[in-house]
């Protein structure tokens, strides 16, 4: 899935605990609760050049660590807490998406990945269910407009406007997504044996 859409629903678990607990900082303050749910649904992909859906996804561990602080956020609420528990949370959940998309390979439409996230917990990759097929299908754009409509609807101002935006994006992305590995797919046929060996293998191999 896009970075876009695991942040959209990120954000949704903000509007969740605003629309279950009113006097919460979610809904009191919530540009910062929503923009740590924000950020923690797309933390885990900044591994994205290292180990990707393997250094930074815990689908087992981000959900033991998310629950802790989310005990911790109800006995002493506050912006702060409210935050780091739903950073967890949402990474938690980005984790565990991830497993119901695409494989690791770079054209994942063709389906020939095994492995869609890294469980540290068990010591092995989670095959993809591909009920989105890959990042970026439009399949997954229905996703992020899906996530977006709570957020949309609960919150005006600074907030939508970021949610503009993120759909915005992801409709880009989702435009450019083949193409851009057919550019790729072109640049690395075109260029010399000896360069593509110093690119990495996860880059270029199933170009190759
Ligand atoms: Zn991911």
């Amino acid at each position: 899935m896009m970075a876009t859409t695991h942040a959209l629903a990120g954000a949704v678990l903000a509007v969740v605990v605003a629309v279950v607990f009113p006097e919460s900082a979610a809904a009191t303050t919530p540009v910062p609760v929503l923009a740590a749910a924000a950020l923690g649904g797309l933390f885990p992909d900044f591994d994205l050049y290292a180990g990707h859906r393997k250094t930074l996804h815990f689908p087992v561990y981000f959900s033991g660590l998310a629950v802790p602080a989310l005990v911790a956020a109800a006995l002493s609420p506050s912006t702060l807490t409210l935050s780091v528990a739903l950073f967890l949370a949402a990474a938690a959940l980005h984790s565990v998406m991830d497993a119901f998309g695409g494989g690791l390979e770079l054209k994942p439409w063709l389906g020939t990945s095994d492995r869609a996230v890294y469980s540290h917990y068990h010591n092995r990759w989670i095959r993809p269910r591909r009920w989105i097929r890959y990042d970026g299908a439009p399949e997954d754009l229905f996703a992020a407009a899906v996530f977006a409509v709570p957020t949309l609807y609960a919150y005006d101002g600074t907030i939508q406007l970021g949610v503009y935006a993120a759909l915005g994006i992801s409709a880009v992305y989702v435009l450019v997504r083949k193409p851009m590995v057919v550019a790729a797919q072109t640049a690395v046929d075109a260029m010399p044996e000896h360069l593509v060996d110093r690119i990495p293998d996860r880059f270029v191999e199933d170009f190759r």
